[in-house]
């Protein structure tokens, strides 16, 4: 019997459109690219799947599925991934959609696709690159269905839906079941492909780009939306149902939540449910997300709190300069803070300087040094801040490059060449710093920071200065009509009804 050939790739980035900090090929060589063996060697069940990162995510999830039975082949495409920044530049989509296609087409006869897409990646001057890639898998594989997953930060369109065979989103934030989703994408495509099911699936689109709360799928309010997501797919009223809560700082005008059903050929009930799920999603428009602390008053609470830093540190998370959602992590407003309101407290703080460490790494540590950091990634969000400081420590990191340390009075910055990842107290660790000796800590990153630090972390501060992650930010976007919060937006159904092709284009900002 033949058996089924199911080619796979992975193509991730999450796209900040603030950040001007262009993503090139070179950002997904450096970071994660695998391909052909390398990539099947890496989804096994030994393997390392994404090395430092994930061990066993979305491929090893679908390969898992695959090798449930005897009847398909996994046929490795290959895996690119990039640190969430700016968007992606034309060459760089080009790169990987030719490689997509040439790969596909060196595979021989494939008889489905699967995409582990991140669903809100943006390309300059290039609207929905993530229908490109399933129309270039389509193509080059002659007409096969193309099975895709997104991170719940996805921005879903029209163009998806039509053009795959479904589209399962992650149903945890935090994120943590990319291999249960792969696995469920891999084995949705396997009953597809033997006629035991027909998938049909329905969506919405939601003209708003905030709401939900903190958006944990285990707290209200959006705990009984993922209550009710779970309990459609295991009464098997859905083969798949997801809600994207979006990226918020995404260029597509037609930005928004979304709700996404595959029925087994019951269009009547995957309309249904993924209208429930809209309405779900509309009623809970109102809990916005916290508001963070200003970085004077974040300061002031780190100091007062004596108890904490002695037994452990303050972490103050810089809400604007959320380096994995796209910000450039050259955002120097916090330190400045630092260094001028609280230079007894001794901080460490992660900064991406490239030239400032270009600059440094002929300097010997120990050396005093004036240099002036900042501005020049990302100007707007990062004004130039000169200090005087001494190096403690120079450090290769396989991660983000060359490393220089720096102390500023208690100011201990920790200047990366590439974009830090401050999820694990051991980024402080590798660069030549006792976390356990800081009384302040800061941190790029919006929540996966605090399951690691949870050990050390006595107090959790979030701060608001001014850059590419504000939640105001988004409201200087372009939309395709009134969109909730920055408008005063009565009904969802206009929106969808426009962005699923239902209605004539209409709606003018009123904001
Ligand atoms: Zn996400």
């Amino acid at each position: 019997m033949a058996r089924f050939r199911i080619a796979y790739a992975r193509i991730n980035q999450e796209t900040n459109c603030l950040c001007p900090v262009q993503t090139t090929f070179d950002d997904f060589r450096s970071t994660h690219f695998l391909e052909g063996e390398a990539l099947a060697r890496a989804c096994d069940a030994d393997g390392y799947e994404v090395p430092g990162m994930f061990r066993r995510v979305e491929l090893a999830g679908f390969r898992a599925a695959l090798a449930e039975g005897d009847d398909a082949e996994p046929v490795p495409l290959f895996s690119a991934w990039a640190v969430a920044s700016g968007p992606l530049t034309r060459p760089c989509f080009d790169a990987l959609n030719d490689r997509l296609e040439a790969g596909l087409k060196a595979a021989g006869r494939v008889d489905a696709v699967y995409l582990a897409l991140h669903g809100a990646m943006g390309v300059r001057d290039l609207r929905d690159p993530e229908s490109r890639f399933i129309e270039t898998a389509t193509r080059a594989s002659g007409g096969a269905p193309v099975m895709v997953t997104h991170d719940l930060h996805a921005n879903l369109t029209e163009d998806r839906v039509r053009g795959a065979l479904a589209v399962i989103s992650y149903k945890t934030n935090p994120h943590r079941d990319h291999f249960a989703r792969g696995r469920q994408a891999g084995r949705l495509l396997l009953r597809a492909l033997r006629g035991e099911v027909k998938p049909v699936t329905a969506w919405r689109s939601l003209p708003m780009y905030l709401g939900g709360g903190t958006t944990l799928d285990v707290l209200p309010p959006m705990l009984a939306v993922y209550a009710r997501l779970h309990l459609a797919e295991r009464l098997g009223t859905a083969l798949a149902a997801s809600v994207n809560m979006c990226h918020p700082w995404n260029s597509d005008p037609g930005l928004g939540w979304s709700t996404c059903v595959t029925t087994n050929n019951d269009r009547d009930a995957a309309e249904r449910l993924a209208d429930a799920l809209a309405e779900m999603c509309w009623a809970r428009k109102d809990a916005l997300p916290p508001v963070f602390a200003d970085a004077t008053t974040a300061i002031a609470e780190a100091r007062a709190a004596r108890v904490a830093r002695k037994l452990g540190a303050v972490v103050l998370a810089d809400a604007s300069d959320v380096v994995t959602a796209g910000a450039s992590g050259e955002n120097t407003a916090l330190l400045r803070a630092l260094l001028t309101q609280a230079p007894e407290l001794r901080s460490y703080a992660p900064l991406r300087a490239p030239h400032t460490v270009a600059e440094l790494w002929p300097r010997v540590e120990g050396e005093t040094v004036d240099v002036t950091l900042g501005g020049v990634l990302d100007p707007a969000h990062s004004e130039p801040f000169p200090v005087r400081g001494r190096i403690l420590h120079k450090r290769e990191n396989p991660g983000f490059g060359r490393t220089v340390v720096l102390a500023c009075e208690g100011l201990h910055l920790v200047l990366t060449t590439g974009p830090a990842i401050t999820i694990k107290p051991d980024f402080f660790t590798q660069a030549g710093l006792d976390p356990w000796k800081a009384d302040v800590l800061v941190v790029k990153n919006f929540f996966p920071f605090r399951l690691f630090f949870a050990p050390l972390a006595r107090k959790t501060i979030y701060v608001k200065t001014r850059g590419a992650t504000d939640f105001d930010a988004a409201a200087g976007l372009t939309f395709d009509g009134p969109m909730h919060p920055r408008d005063v937006v009565g009904d969802w159904r206009g929106a969808d009804g426009r962005r699923r092709g239902q209605v004539g284009p209409s709606g003018t900002r009123v904001g």
